[in-house]
């Protein structure tokens, strides 16, 4: 007999997601009077609290002597390609709203005696509008806007993963979540996902092993995603997983392979001439994602393909050593590296003979960090590899985070705000953005219509009247999760940095099975998670795996954040790789409809004109226009 799902509860606005992202939207929301409630899987899991680097990067309009402006942060933003204008805009004009929103609630950005906050340049940024807190800006921040929340008492409330989205005349009122193994429904006039980004898509990342995301919940209720093949690359450590940027490689540590006989090699001397190994290790410090472009001659992006190759095609083992200089570099190290790197050290009183010695002096946290994970930079080899750290794809949003179903939004790394490229700590910035912005229009429309109600058996949530299944039930999980490690491996292989058509294509195929295997299960309570997080990760992949294959036969070349058909060409022809920027000023969109995928290029849409007469504003602010606005735009 098909069960009738029970109601959990009835929120005004739910937000979906203890990230950075998510405790700020909820914050707004209750700031504006809005009393809203957090669900999420469980409190400390996500992104934000559980990741960081050597100097975790917050970017925003630059506070420095040189001067900055919102326009000029936005054009920095749009000029990532395949960005909406307005988007970049909104990004750049809250950004310093909410940075200091961040500062007045105990978020310890360093400033000067004065009260000035000094900036640096991180990739992809022309000025130095960047700061941190450390390690962990991240994770700084959702602890101190959790703290937040804890003060306007909003409830959270744990253990519950959103499975199917409820809406009626393209309008949500509800969501079927699992809870304790049981299908439930929660109804709301809003719903606010935050539940970061598609980590689970891959096999290995950079990302915390607690990061799952539920993106393809979104795609399976027909979200159109933007830029779904657009993420960032880097080197990371496998063991305890932290992005290896910055001070990690400014101090010059030395790359080694390990061979299945254990012999050693010093690979990056097969790319590099002695005079530019350490030029090239120190610049991937501050241009840590792997990028087409730095290719060139003496490029770092270079040691991101010999790490590949040793990894990948030799099937060797990759390490940094932070115990030893690079061997190819003569003695004295300071003398050797090139003029931009000495100054660097030389600035920051650095000066140490080993690697290890010198992060000790450069940045303290950074070195801790890792002995805290048990693991001694001063006496062992640091395991690592190219991993997929962050996606500027996702969800479609409007101007105010609204995704095409109304009343529904998406913040932080699930929203496709970002395009080819973005700046270090872009990331950051558009989860709170978004936050704020989700809040203001929710709190700015007023009451909508009661929420809807429909009763659901769980037979129609599974759309699988027929069972057709027909081998037993207890085989149905173990079949489903070797589907799904086995999706996840092909996704590491094949749709990462380096792409291909036949790639994307072998992915694509094994989706088509997983598709079929789905449509005849009949899951049980006890394999629920598993059926959900298989049909996710498929919906996702097909999403991925098509945008790859569209992008190719549309002619696209490498760019952003990975190389086409490397292999083909072979790693050394890769050295002078352009990066494509024809189809910077289109949009990728991609979307399941009527179960087929969907996949265009739009253009952009413009930078919004200046419209800043100050009468003007006014009278469209107080009155209500700036929403309005947006419902005629769309
Ligand atoms: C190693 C690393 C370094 C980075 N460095 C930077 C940097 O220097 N600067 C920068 O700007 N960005 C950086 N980023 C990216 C940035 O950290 C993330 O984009 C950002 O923290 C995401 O925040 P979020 O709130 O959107 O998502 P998250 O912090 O991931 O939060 C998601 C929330 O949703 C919950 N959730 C997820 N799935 C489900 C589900 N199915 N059901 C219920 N709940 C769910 C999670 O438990 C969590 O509470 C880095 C990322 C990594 C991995």
């Amino acid at each position: 007999m098909p069960d009738q799902i029970k109601e959990l509860f009835t929120a005004r606005v739910l937000v979906i997601g203890t990230g950075a992202a998510g405790y700020n939207a909820a914050v707004h929301c209750s700031h504006f009077g809005l009393k809203p409630v957090i669900i999420t899987n469980r409190r400390t899991y996500g992104t934000s609290r559980n990741t960081g680097s050597d100097k975790q990067t917050y970017y925003k309009t630059g506070l420095s002597a040189e001067g900055d402006s919102v326009r000029a942060m936005t054009q920095t933003l749009f000029s990532g390609g395949a960005v909406d204008g307005d988007l970049a805009l909104c990004e750049a004009a809250h950004s310093l709203q909410e940075f200091f929103h961040l500062v007045s609630i105990g978020v310890r950005f360093p400033h000067n005696r004065w009260g000035e906050y000094p900036g640096y340049k991180t990739d992809h940024d022309p000025c130095g509008r960047a700061s941190s807190t450390g390690p962990f800006t991240s994770k700084a921040m959702t602890e101190c806007l959790e703290q937040e929340a804890g003060r306007l008492k909003i409830p959270v409330y744990e253990g519950i993963k959103p499975v199917k989205i409820l809406s009626e005349k393209n309008t949500v009122y509800g969501l079927i979540v699992l809870k304790n193994h049981k299908l439930k429904i929660i109804y709301a006039d809003y719903i606010i996902f935050a539940t970061g980004g598609p980590a689970q898509i891959y096999d290995y990342t950079v990302y915390p092993r607690s990061q799952a995301s539920a993106s393809g919940v979104l795609a399976q209720a027909g979200l159109s995603f933007v830029n779904m093949g657009e993420w960032q690359y880097g080197i990371g450590s496998t063991v305890f997983r932290w992005n290896l940027s910055g001070s990690y490689q400014q101090i010059i540590p030395r790359y080694v392979s390990l061979d299945e006989n254990g012999k050693e090699y010093e690979f990056l001397e097969e790319w590099f001439s002695p005079a530019e190994i350490g030029k090239a290790i120190f610049r991937k410090g501050y241009e840590w994602p792997f990028h087409p472009e730095k290719l060139c001659t003496g490029g770092s992006s270079l040691i991101d393909l010999a790490v590949y190759q040793e990894r990948y095609l030799r099937g060797r083992r990759v390490f940094l050593d932070f115990t030893r200089n690079p061997s190819g570099i003569k003695s004295p190290l300071i003398k050797n590296i090139g003029t931009e790197a000495a100054a660097y050290l030389e600035k920051s009183g650095v000066n140490a003979p080993t690697p290890v010695q010198r992060l000790k002096q450069l940045n303290p946290q950074s070195y801790f960090l890792y002995l805290d994970h048990k693991i001694d930079l001063a006496k062992e080899y640091l395991a690592v590899d190219i991993l997929p750290q962050h996606h500027n794809g996702g969800v479609k949003v409007d101007c105010w985070w609204q995704t095409e179903i109304k009343n529904l939004f998406c913040v932080g790394e699930a929203a496709g705000t970002h395009g080819v490229t973005r700046p270090g700590g872009a990331a950051l910035n558009a989860g709170q953005t978004g936050g704020y912005r989700a809040a203001l229009y929710i709190a700015g429309c007023g009451k909508t219509k009661k929420t809807g109600r429909c009763e659901i058996s769980d037979i129609r949530m599974f759309n699988n009247s027929r069972r057709s299944y027909s081998g037993r039930h207890g085989s149905q999980k173990k079949e489903m999760q070797n589907m799904l490690t086995n999706l996840k491996k092909l996704a590491s292989r094949h749709l990462v940095f380096i792409r291909s058509r036949e790639g994307a294509q072998i992915v694509l195929d094994e989706c088509r099975v997983c598709l079929r295997a789905l449509s005849s299960y009949c899951p049980e309570t006890d394999n629920y998670h598993t059926y959900f997080e298989l049909s996710e990760v498929t919906a996702l992949l097909r999403l991925f795996a098509s945008s790859v294959l569209h992008y190719i036969r549309a002619g696209g070349k490498s760019r952003g954040s990975y190389l086409i058909n490397a292999k083909k060409t072979g790693l050394n022809a890769c050295k002078k790789t352009a990066s494509d920027r024809r189809f910077h000023g289109k949009i990728q969109e991609v979307k399941i409809c009527r179960q087929k995928i969907k996949t265009f290029f739009r253009p952009v849409r413009p930078v919004p004109k200046r419209n800043d007469w100050f009468e003007k504003v006014w009278h469209e602010y107080t009155g209500g226009e700036i929403f309005r606005q947006n419902r005629r735009a769309s």
